[in-house]
């Protein structure tokens, strides 16, 4: 057996994965978590540590000897069940493979003086930001802008510790549009460009605390889980709360609002700014799961909704203004507008049953349009990840070219249109029309090109298939 042979052994079981921390990680980065009390150093202090990993903080090491010091001591009086004979204490330790689940909390920084999480310098003005949108979100050039300019002060207002009595407000947005119009998809697609942890939750599961639902501040929870459980980054991050208007204020009911009102009141504080105590690696509090803190004073908030029915109020409000004065107006001149959300105010919204309290803390409002069956044509073809290109690219692994006719993407977009979801409606109705295509185009290695046309979508014809010349 050579030398080589000898040292080299195959991973095994035992070998790989014997330890929770990878040998990249710098151990010193995470809090310890005391293992008999859950809680971690920084609220139980310095960390005893005893073999296989195992931390006990100094309280809980001195229950233990103080229970051991007191004469007939046994494992069961430590449990409170008084004492049977012959039951001693179970040390741990004696189990070399039993390292018990110990989650991990990266440490918050020391305060100040580190370098900033997100650097100013880093974040792009917001005409490079808006570019950046444009490649993956089609019209909406309003939000874009909107949004572009607000996460661009957001992200400054961070970086500005001169404390020269100029506070900068918090840029929390409120978005309101049609469902399929792109809410989610653009902050979502914010939180990529940016490089930053991004939590979507929806408003109708958020209840106030102590009824059935998710707490309001399992929001954050979600945050810091999607930031990997680094306070740093979570405390950076985007929070985005849709179907927003399913938590307007209710009106002519006698019963408590539990998840109405009350949780609008219950998210003052997270959107303004607070510390929020979180479990860590779970949704809900409890005994067994590390707390960590995590301020909410620098997480951008998005707030999102349809907002059914607000048209009538903005409505009401023009109407009512046109029809004043000298220079009144036909009554019902705002009667055929379309877009009208894009002529909203607070007021409008505070009206429809959100609180001023509320509103006051989203001071960026804005309005997407609903997509036109030309922007739907443009939402399949020209987005960096468009869904034909996504198909293109599937059918080109099988060397086959994919084209549609301009006039069955119209088909398509119409199809859409008339299910009233937005651009959500299109991957379904593709997905139904190319399930044949992909089906059927592997059975045969000659066919070299195929074209979707309009009376394939409208159920009059066929796909166009082109076989390859010569082999
Ligand atoms: P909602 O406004 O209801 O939150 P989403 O953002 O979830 O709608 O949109 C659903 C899907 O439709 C997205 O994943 C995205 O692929 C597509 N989409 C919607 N609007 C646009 C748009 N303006 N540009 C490109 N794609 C869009």
């Amino acid at each position: 057996m050579s030398e080589q042979d000898f040292y080299e052994v195959e991973p095994t079981e035992d070998t790989v994965g014997t330890t929770d921390i990878p040998e990249k990680e710098d151990p010193e980065e995470y809090d310890q978590i005391c293992y008999m009390c859950r809680r971690p150093e920084r609220v139980a202090g310095k960390m005893i540590r005893i073999p296989n990993d195992i931390c006990i903080c100094q309280d809980c090491m001195q229950k233990t000897f103080d229970a051991m010091n007191n004469p007939g001591f046994s494992m069961n009086d430590m449990m409170g069940m008084g004492k049977i004979p012959n039951v001693s204490m179970i040390d741990l330790t004696n189990f070399p493979g039993a390292t018990p689940y110990q989650p991990k909390i990266k440490k918050k920084k020391k305060e100040e003086k580190q370098e900033p999480v997100i650097d100013i310098r880093a974040i792009p003005a917001p005409h490079k930001i808006k570019a950046s949108l444009d490649d993956y979100v089609v019209g909406q050039e309003y939000a874009k802008k909107v949004m572009s300019v607000a996460v661009y002060n957001h992200y400054k207002r961070i970086a500005s510790d001169v404390d020269d009595g100029v506070e900068i407000e918090k840029s929390n947005m409120l978005m309101i549009g049609p469902t399929g119009s792109g809410k989610t998809y653009m902050v979502k697609t914010l939180a990529k460009l940016l490089n930053v942890p991004l939590a979507i939750t929806d408003a109708t599961s958020l209840t106030e605390a102590g009824y059935i639902g998710d707490d309001i501040e399992s929001v954050v929870s979600k945050l810091l889980a999607a930031a990997e459980n680094d306070v740093d980054r979570a405390e950076n991050g985007i929070i985005f709360i849709d179907e927003i208007d399913k938590i307007a204020k209710k009106k002519n009911t006698n019963q408590r609002d539990v998840s109405g009102e009350s949780v609008q009141q219950g998210m003052l504080k997270l959107l303004e700014g607070a510390d929020v105590e979180v479990p860590v690696g779970a949704s809900s509090k409890n005994a067994m799961v590390p707390m960590v803190t995590v301020n909410t004073r620098n997480i951008l908030f998005v707030c999102g909704g349809a907002f059914p029915g607000l048209e009538e109020i903005i409505k009401e409000r023009l109407n009512k203004a046109a029809s004043i004065g000298f220079r009144a107006d036909l009554k019902d001149k705002y009667d055929k507008e379309e877009n009208l959300l894009t002529r909203v105010l607070a007021e409008d919204v505070r009206k429809y049953g959100m609180i001023p309290e509320f509103l006051g803390r989203l001071p960026i409002l804005f309005s997407l349009e609903a997509l036109t069956e030309d922007m739907l044509v443009r939402v399949l073809a020209e987005p960096k990840n468009a869904i034909l290109k996504q198909y293109q690219k599937l059918l080109a692994m099988d060397e086959v070219k994919l084209e549609f006719e301009e006039a069955a993407l119209h088909s398509i977009a119409v199809k859409a249109k008339e299910k009233k979801a937005g651009a959500r409606a299109l991957r379904a109705i593709l997905e139904e029309f190319m399930l044949d295509i992909m089906y059927e185009i592997p059975k045969d290695d000659d066919i070299g090109a195929v074209t979707i046309t309009k009376d394939y979508i409208e159920g009059t014809g066929g796909p166009v298939i082109t076989m390859r010349k010569c082999r």
